[in-house]
């Protein structure tokens, strides 16, 4: 008789162990411990056939019944501790939380964009500084003592005393970039640069610019049309005219600036491109022979061309805005737009 109920106690207990195990919350804890160590629980039911038995089998029954209890009670315990712990990591029924993951800056999205293109056709992507001095962002590149640009008027100077300036353009990188490899050379180098201009719809100190250079044996003015197109083309997703028209800049001989047809109103006349139906893009040359000299590349052996385009103007005709300062107000409704 004792065996019989000690049998049907183990087997109450070993049910009890094999359930909790699948017990992930608490709700159905609770469940268990009712069914388990509850005042209805089997076990207590099985107490109640104790009062028959002999002295002796009342004793070994009692503290099996004892043991089994606790065991059940250190389980329970055991488990509770495990399923709050999880819970708090996992629980489902906690309300959603709203994550902000933000989206890139679309200066940073057109930057990267043309990365991508230039890339496809070779170009690596070159950095430098934007505190320069004098000798990289005007001398090495050609432009004489007397020339506009060195004006304290356009330039921020930090130190005009030790010629350290914040740089006009990403050109420089061009000369950094020559001085430290030979060629042949193909990057692109975006990056800030300052200009002391007011900050109104078309302008801004601070801008960002893409600057390329490609050098070799033989590289031709032809080659930079080519690419430029090609570039042109994948960046507006457009088939637009473009227009090489002669320029000056000091750094490039023959220089030219690259106008295409308007892409806001194709080229029939608007506001953005002034009723001329042309934009004009980004200033490009064949790199003058005394840049080559500054660095020390032999220029009866290489030539190369250069570009520089503004990032700013890019995307607003890409997308359409017409005001530049909207790339630095930090209006979270435009910029959500990108
Ligand atoms: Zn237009």
């Amino acid at each position: 008789m004792v065996e019989e109920i000690i049998k049907k106690a183990e087997n109450f207990f070993e049910e009890g162990k094999k359930e909790i195990e699948n017990i992930t919350d608490e709700e159905l804890l609770e469940k268990w411990r009712i069914k388990f160590l509850g005042r209805k629980s089997f076990l207590n039911q099985l107490c109640t056939d104790i009062p028959n038995l002999s002295k002796e089998e009342k004793i070994i029954c009692g503290s099996k019944f004892n043991e089994l209890k606790k065991n059940l009670i250190k389980l329970y315990e055991d488990h509770k501790n495990k399923v709050r712990k999880r819970e708090i990591k996992y629980n489902l029924t906690f309300p959603g939380r709203r994550f902000f993951t933000g989206n890139l800056h679309p200066i940073t999205k057109v930057i990267d964009e043309i990365v991508d293109i230039f890339h496809r056709l070779g170009f690596g992507v070159a950095e430098g500084p934007e505190i320069e001095t004098d000798f990289y962002n005007f001398t090495a590149l050609n432009t004489p003592e007397e020339h506009p640009a060195r004006d304290i008027w356009d330039t921020f100077y930090i130190d005009k005393k030790n010629n350290i300036l914040l740089r006009t353009h990403t050109s420089p990188v061009q000369v950094r970039i020559m001085e430290k490899y030979l060629p042949p050379l193909r990057i692109i180098a975006p990056g800030k640069c300052f200009r002391r201009d007011s900050f109104d719809s078309s302008h801004s100190p601070m801008f960002h610019q893409i600057e390329g250079l490609m050098v070799d044996k033989n590289i031709k003015f032809t080659h930079l049309k080519g690419i430029l197109t090609y570039f042109i083309y994948e960046f507006f997703k457009k088939e637009v005219k473009l227009i090489f028209s002669p320029s000056y800049f000091p750094f490039t001989e023959p220089s030219a600036e690259l106008s295409i047809s308007c892409v806001i109103c194709s080229g029939k006349g608007c506001s953005t491109c002034g009723n001329t139906g042309f934009l004009e893009i980004l200033g490009c040359g064949i790199v003058h022979p005394n840049v080559f000299k500054n660095v020390g590349y032999e220029s009866s052996e290489f030539t190369g061309f250069a570009f520089g385009m503004g990032v700013e103007r890019l995307a607003m005709l890409k997308y359409g805005i017409d005001d530049i300062r909207h790339f630095f107000y930090n209006d979270i409704r435009f910029l959500n737009q990108f």
